[in-house]
């Protein structure tokens, strides 16, 4: 009688397992190519600039197009004060840094710089100026055409913290080309970063930082420090160096 038990149960486990088996469950439905391809939204138009001319995208903001400095402010106060002059201006280095008066988020930055053709120095102390992304990290500008200095302070570094990929120097007299994509940080409660700030940079074309992760505000002395910040403006640096000052045109700046 027991085995007779055993077996009926036996049998019921059995029975239980392959109907399961057996159950069907629906199936995906066949992948087909559109269901994979979206329609909105569609990107904004944005007119590139003019390759003779250029012009600045159509959705940029200007920050100077050869006629005036009036998207800046002196960082000791008042208007920038750099002399303007033939669809340029230079560092004055009586004047201190300028700001844009606008803070900007997240961007991208285009700014041409050219050091005189007759520039004198070396090592830092040759066409040293630089952009501060937010007012608080430097990406390095200098004259590095045969003129060595600590790799993490040459041109296109983020000052002290990261050796650029190349020197893409052109020579002095040229113009020299930046783009730079930045990602602003967020911030903790407790002030430390929860994102980092991000950059990438191009000199002339060729890609110097690749997305780096940018550690904290770029010090000449010391370690980078993490300062909680929200939007900031674009610094030029004017450099007390004695070397003959550098020049910029054509900036602007694209909010991402
Ligand atoms: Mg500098």
């Amino acid at each position: 009688m027991k085995r007779v038990i055993m077996l009926l149960l036996a049998l019921t486990v059995v029975s239980a397992v392959s109907a399961q088996e057996k159950k069907e469950y629906p199936k995906p439905e066949a992948m087909r190519p559109a269901m994979t391809e979206f329609w909105t939204p569609q990107p904004k138009v944005v007119t590139p600039g003019d390759i003779k001319t250029n012009s600045a995208p159509s959705d940029a903001i200007v920050l100077f197009d050869g006629t005036d400095l009036s998207a800046w402010r002196n960082a000791k106060g008042g208007e920038a004060d750099w002399k303007v002059h033939n669809g340029v201006f230079t560092v004055d280095k009586s004047k201190g840094d300028i700001l844009t008066k606008q803070n900007f988020g997240s961007f991208q930055l285009h700014i041409e710089w050219c050091v005189p053709k007759n520039i004198t120095g070396a090592s830092q102390s040759r066409g040293n100026s630089g952009v501060f992304l937010q007012d608080k990290y430097e990406v390095q500008i200098l004259d590095n055409y045969n003129n060595e200095t600590y790799a993490n302070g040459q041109a296109g570094s983020i000052y002290k913290q990261v050796i650029p990929l190349a020197n893409a120097m052109r020579k002095p007299g040229e113009w020299n080309v930046y783009d730079i994509i930045y990602n602003a940080p967020v911030f903790n409660d407790n002030g430390t970063y929860k994102v980092h700030p991000t950059v990438t940079v191009i000199q002339n074309g060729v890609v110097l930082i690749n997305n780096f992760v940018i550690r904290g505000t770029t010090e000449y002395i010391g370690h980078p420090r993490v300062v909680p910040h929200g939007d900031g403006p674009i610094r030029l640096q004017m450099h007390g160096d004695p070397s003959e000052p550098i020049s910029f045109r054509n900036i602007w700046l694209r909010e991402l």
